[in-house]
Parts: C-alpha cells; structure tokens; sequence
C-alpha cells in the first residue's frame, strides 16, 4: 500500500509535539492492515491507535487521542508513527 505520509519538515526541532514524537516512534507497531487503512499502535503510559484511511482526500491519518479530538492536526502519535514509517522501524 502507498502511504502518504505527512510533511515532517512543517516541524521544527523545538516543537514539543515532534519531540515527544522522537520519544515514541521506536513504540510503533502495525497493528493489522486491510484494502482500506492500516491500524498502529504507539505503547507508551497508555496506547494510542493511529489510523491511516487509504482512500479519505483529507484527515487520512486519525488518532484515537483526546489531543486529536480536540485539534484535528497531526498528534505526537501521528507523527510517531511517520517518522517510524520513515526511519524504517516498521516495514509496511
Ligand atoms: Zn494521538
């Protein structure tokens, strides 16, 4: 499956969201993969579920986080699981 991931570089090395990313992309793992999305889970405290949707125009990645509740922007497990998918930790 093509993935599209999104645009890390919109992230400076500051941002606290991308840091705690940093923190968590070695907690990534795939969940199960189907036509239509594929399922991650980042483990850390808690476990978050990272959804991909193949086929949505927009919002193709969702997060089962309060924080993504609330902004509808790429969370720390979003972006988790890109730089996972990126740096080649997980193989899809
Ligand atoms: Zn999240």
């Amino acid at each position: 499956m093509d993935i599209e991931l999104i645009d890390l570089s919109d992230y400076k090395p500051n941002d606290k969201k991308y840091i705690k990313a940093l923190r968590l992309m070695d907690r990534v793992k795939v969940d199960y993969i189907t036509d239509r999305h594929i399922s991650f889970t980042v483990k850390n405290e808690g476990e978050h579920n990272v959804i991909y949707f193949k086929e949505k125009p927009v919002e193709k990645w969702q997060c089962d986080c309060k924080w993504y509740a609330l902004h509808s922007s790429p969370c720390s497990h979003i972006i988790a699981v890109n730089l996972a998918i990126k740096e080649k930790i997980i193989r899809l």
